[in-house]
């Protein structure tokens, strides 16, 4: 973007003085790039204007600024092993957790759970081990920001799956809903397995509009559906598992 500016006063200075005004302007930036080169590379993208803005990140806490929601981890993201064949092991820790017991009188507990990125829902599940309710949205291609794309090697027509996790109090949500950057999920809760309060807000990327209409794991009464869309999701290597924080974080 500074580049862009710089190119752009550049090239408006060159059109509009005399040339010995534009050495003046051009002389500070002489040691970056030659202006030739940024002249030549803005023509193209001065085309572009019109496009939509870039993909935005969004808190998945009300409480929480992205800049700093580093510091309430809890439990950080650790990958689990996978196997020669592609698939992951269900050990370790999928996602990673964000919360706190209480700050400023209030507890976590009940606070808004919110979408990191616009999308649509994917998943509505209520109260089934291990994630409790859960949310998950589905965002395509175009719409996720460039340095997720990049560090990910996301290919072009797959999508990113973003997981909430042990919520209370779901929003009236349906499948295939659109849902913006922001936009209320739930409250954050204590159902599905939780050793206490906490986001678990879990981060895949993989085959575009895949819906799971159910999912459970760990207990007896999981029916045969249940088990297998857990197993997709979480095992199957189909859908590529990483470090949610290199999503909410630009680097
Ligand atoms: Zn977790």
């Amino acid at each position: 973007m500074l580049l862009c500016a710089a190119c752009a006063q550049q090239a408006g200075a060159s059109a509009t003085t005399t040339a010995p005004t534009r050495e003046a302007i051009t002389a500070p930036t002489s040691g970056l790039t030659p202006s030739p080169t940024d002249q030549s590379t803005q023509t193209p993208t001065s085309t572009l204007t019109a496009t939509p803005p870039a993909p935005k990140v969004c808190s998945p806490l009300e409480v929480q600024p992205l800049k700093t929601i580093r510091e309430i981890i809890t439990q950080p993201f650790a990958m689990p092993r996978t196997l020669g064949n592609g698939t992951y092991t269900d050990d370790a820790h999928h996602g990673v957790d964000l919360g706190y017991y209480t700050r400023d009188g209030k507890t976590f507990t009940g606070s808004p759970a919110l979408a990191a990125l616009e999308g649509k829902i994917a998943a509505l599940i209520h109260n089934r081990p291990p994630y409790g309710n859960m949310v998950m949205v589905e965002t395509p291609f175009e719409g996720l920001p460039a340095w997720v794309i990049a560090s990910q090697k996301i290919p072009a027509g797959a999508s990113l799956y973003t997981l909430y996790a042990h919520l209370q109090n779901m929003q009236p949500l349906e499948i295939g809903q659109s849902v913006q950057c922001g936009q209320q999920l739930a409250l954050t809760g204590l159902t599905g397995f939780t050793g206490g309060p906490h986001l678990h807000f879990e981060t895949r990327w993989g085959p575009a509009n895949n819906v799971f209409a159910v999912m459970a794991y760990y207990r007896a009464d999981a029916t045969p559906e249940e088990l297998a869309n857990y197993q997709k999701w979480r095992m199957s290597g189909e859908f590529h598992l990483f470090n949610p924080m290199e999503l909410l974080e630009q680097p």
